[in-house]
């Protein structure tokens, strides 16, 4: 008999494969009752059914880690709260290095594991040899053991945590499927399914590689793509035990499992087959797609190597089936920056098992608490652009992705396809000067440039890259003499009305009631205190501001802004980033050089540190702002985007006089390292406050009607600071830092770190990151010292500084 649908709930979450049962599941345990779960199918129809079940816990990044670790801890209690088999089994996973750059990535990966409790042991070819019998070790040169990792059926898990959603009162109704999203134009209100709408407070979209085409009906963008994804399954294979773990041997795109007596091996090759480009078909269920024996060759036969007996071996299956990517790999979680009450969990990338009991966990305490539960940024659904869901895009993208998940993970490593996406009107010109481009947000910004006779290419590598030297001169010129960045990948917007000022000291923690042409550096917090933005805003007029942020965090910020327009308020904000391009020119002879193209007063006097007017420059108009992001003299030039070449070439020319350079995002980051400028999404996020990061001079408890954030900011005033953001400096000059190191002081880790970048200047490398204290960090702690960071397993000692390393009284800013 069918089950009557309601015509209401509290939530309504569409799709039900692992995802989808996860997040059903996690709602119920924070006590939401009203719970509908909609499958367009069967449960688990989709991609889970098919997925290899490999439950990983080490990822790229440590909230990630975290995630997938708690993940394995679910999955190994499940069956015993639900009484539904999970066929869940910890065996651990041995990663295998073939190169001493592959090693050093795993033994980078297993010192970020310690800093929060993951067990992971540096192992021998001999101790992997013992551990897999089978296997060839000749060219092996180490790996890591994760003894905990695990592997589960995906089907009976997923039943599972149906079952137990379901227990805590959620309804679960399969074939029904949901034709559109209902909304008011601000906020979801419901679904419209093949039987009658139900009207909901939340809705949640797990459905994962459908997900695109339905988000797009309601005017959402969820750039996401299926691929082909293939793993075979060997006759019985002689030999292989039952208690053999997973091994990954990255080097050659495969991992190895042993299936009741059999093999399964899977391929994350780096040139992906896209399926369905033009929408999924709609009968599909539990689809599988067409063998493809020679796109799977290159895998096996480096598969032989590694296991000699598979040539022995008949394969039994060859399985392909479809799987969802992203562009940059990393799967969408959290509300949409488009609709309120939109929530989505989708574009697992081919990990969704292994992250589906994080991300239903985080997902779920998200709608109910209304916010991220931690600092989600990696993942966060707002971090992607419009123009990544066109499909010339994401077809093309995603063949590199899905071999990203096993390729090496590079410090710097730049995406291969569907480049120059957004291209500000210096391209042509930085190009032919040289630049060897990066890519954020879709905008090509020169993160270095080649000098002439050297190819702008990466060479990567874990120690000094190709470009180290290029960028050292680069960062020379901005402490020496006057380099020129290209910053137009700046988002930046304006805000306009007569209540534009009371709107923005509501959002901003620093006092932006200032005359017109003060430029005021401030974070936008959160009713906890947490940094959610961290910006310029600049006084253009009586009732006009132009707020600039960086193009990576452009759509969230302009989505924080919107959201906190009261709706009686007669402000509006504006987004403006196309029309003007940003030309940065810092350094001690930026005064000389800009005054000669522009015969401006640029005297302190006349245009000091955090004021903004406008300047000519050749025949063009342009706003300039005196700040910096390197700790220099300088100035952000504001052109319009039809003016941009002209001002270009009119500094170009002048510059040799005063010794420019152009210089990329490597110098940039070098510089802002060593002053210690924070970024947001690796030194700050929406769960670190300003008391924390060090950033109270930007705050105005003081300021009349309060702000967002300020009672959480003074509650924690009053309490010791259990969390600081320090400065390090290496005292050895050779390692180099990243980012997610841990920090020892003594015999106890006390943090990881947040960023990390080689000091030219200094010559050294840097990092910031979180030193914590159960009982408080004062400055006194700090002093103690005794700190030193590990790299890839080895103990480095540091100095610790809570003042900039590089001119901390800021004098050559303000000189
Ligand atoms: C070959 C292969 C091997 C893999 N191996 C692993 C592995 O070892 N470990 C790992 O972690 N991951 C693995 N994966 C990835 C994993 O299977 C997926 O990431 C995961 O299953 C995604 O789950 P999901 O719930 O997001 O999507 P799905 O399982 O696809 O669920 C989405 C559901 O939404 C439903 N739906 C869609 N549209 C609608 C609608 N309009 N109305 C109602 N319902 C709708 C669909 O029918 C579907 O059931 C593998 C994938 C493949 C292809």
């Amino acid at each position: 008999m069918t089950k009557q649908i309601p015509s209401h709930a509290q939530v309504v979450i569409v799709g039900g494969g692992v995802v989808g049962t996860s997040i059903a599941y996690h709602l119920t345990k924070l006590g939401w009752r009203d719970v509908v779960l909609l499958e367009r199918k069967r449960l688990t129809s989709g991609t889970t059914w098919h997925a290899a079940g490999l439950v990983g816990q080490l990822r790229a990044t440590a909230n990630l880690t975290k995630l997938a670790q708690y993940t394995t801890g679910l999955y190994a209690t499940l069956e015993k709260e639900t009484g539904q088999a999970t066929g869940f089994m910890q065996r651990g996973s041995i990663s295998i290095a073939t190169n001493e750059e592959r090693f050093e990535e795993l033994k980078r990966g297993a010192s970020m594991a310690k800093t929060f409790g993951l067990e992971v042991h540096g192992i021998t070819p001999a101790e992997i040899r013992s551990k897999w019998p089978l296997l060839n070790v000749d060219d092996v040169v180490g790996g890591v053991f994760l003894p905990n990792d695990g592997q589960t059926n995906p089907i009976d898990t997923t039943m599972a945590l149906a079952k137990g959603a379901t227990m805590g009162g959620a309804r679960i109704f399969e074939n029904l499927a949901v034709r559109s999203i209902s909304s008011n134009g601000k906020r979801a209100t419901g679904v419209v399914t093949d039987r009658g709408e139900i009207s909901a407070e939340y809705v949640v979209l797990a459905t994962g590689m459908w997900s695109r085409a339905l988000a797009r009906d309601c005017g959402v963008d969820l750039p996401l793509q299926a691929c082909e994804h293939f793993y075979i399954v060997t006759e019985n294979f002689p030999g292989l035990t039952a208690d053999l773990p997973v091994l990954r041997d990255p080097d050659h795109c495969a991992y190895f499992k042993e299936d009741a007596g059999k093999l399964l091996l899977g391929a994350f090759e780096p040139n992906a087959k896209p399926w369905a480009v033009d929408g999924i078909p709609e009968d599909f269920e539990f689809g599988e797609l067409p063998e493809d024996l020679e796109h799977f060759t290159p895998i096996l036969e480096a598969a032989m190597k590694r296991l000699p007996a598979l040539e022995r071996v008949g394969i039994r299956k060859f399985f392909n089936g479809p799987e969802s990517f992203t562009p940059d790999v990393r799967y969408m979680l959290g509300e949409t920056p488009e609709l309120a009450h939109l929530y989505v969990a989708t574009g697992f990338n081919s990990i969704g098992i292994q992250s589906a009991g994080g991300a239903g966990k985080v997902l779920a305490e998200w709608i109910v608490g209304g916010h991220p539960p931690m600092d989600l940024w990696d993942v966060d659904v707002r971090r992607m652009q419009p123009f990544q869901s066109g499909k010339a895009y994401l077809t093309q993208r995603v063949t590199e992705s899905l071999g990203l998940l096993y390729a090496m993970h590079w410090p710097y490593r730049q995406y291969e396809t569907s480049r120059g996406m957004r291209l500000s009107p210096f391209h042509e010109r930085l190009k032919a000067r040289g630049a060897c481009f990066g890519e954020a947000a879709g905008w090509e910004r020169p993160n270095w440039f080649a000098p002439p006779g050297v190819a702008p290419v990466y060479r990567y590598s874990y120690k000094r890259q190709n470009w180290f030297a290029h960028a050292a001169v680069e960062h020379e010129a901005v402490r020496e003499t006057v380099a020129m960045f290209d910053m137009t990948s700046f988002a930046k917007f304006l805000v306009q009305g007569r209540d534009a000022e009371g709107v923005l000291q509501r959002i901003c923690a620093n006092d932006i009631a200032v005359p017109i042409g003060r430029v005021v550096y401030t974070q936008w917090l959160n009713e906890r205190g947490g940094i959610e933005a961290d910006l310029t805003i600049t006084r253009t007029a009586e009732n006009s501001f132009m707020v600039v942020t960086a193009g990576a965090t452009g759509r969230r910020d302009i989505g924080w802004l919107c959201r906190n327009i009261p709706e009686d308020a007669r402000a509006i904000a504006t987004e403006i980033t196309s029309s003007l391009a940003v030309l940065s020119v810092m350094g001690p002879n930026a005064r000389a050089l800009l005054a000669a193209v522009s015969g401006a007063d640029l005297s302190n006097a006349a245009f000091p540190f955090g004021t903004s007017r406008e300047i000519t420059i050749g025949r063009a108009r342009l706003r300039a702002s005196r700040i910096t992001y390197v700790g220099e003299l300088g100035w952000e030039l504001y052109i319009p985007t039809e003016f941009a070449c002209g001002v270009f070439d009119a500094i170009v020319v002048a510059g040799d006089e005063f010794g420019l350079r152009l210089a990329g995002m490597h110098a940039m980051d070098s510089c802002r390292m060593e002053k210690a400028y924070r970024h947001w999404g690796h030194d700050i996020s929406d769960e670190d406050t300003p008391l924390e990061a060090g950033l109270m001079f930007a705050v105005k408890p003081a300021k009349q009607g309060g702000f967002i954030g300020r009672d959480a900011l003074m509650r924690q005033a009053d309490r010791p600071l259990t969390k600081r953001l320090v400065q390090f400096a290496l005292r050895d000059p050779e390692p180099l830092l990243y980012h997610n190191e841990p920090i020892w002081q003594g015999a106890r880790i006390v943090g990881r770190t947040t960023s990390g970048a080689h000091g030219h200047h200094l010559g050294r490398a840097l990092a910031l990151g979180y030193v914590t204290h159960p009982d408080g960090v004062s400055a006194e702690l700090i002093a103690e010292g005794g700190f030193e960071i590990e790299v890839a397993g080895t103990r480095f000692a540091a100095s610790a500084s809570l003042t900039p390393l590089y001119d901390p009284k800021s004098a050559r800013v303000r000189g």
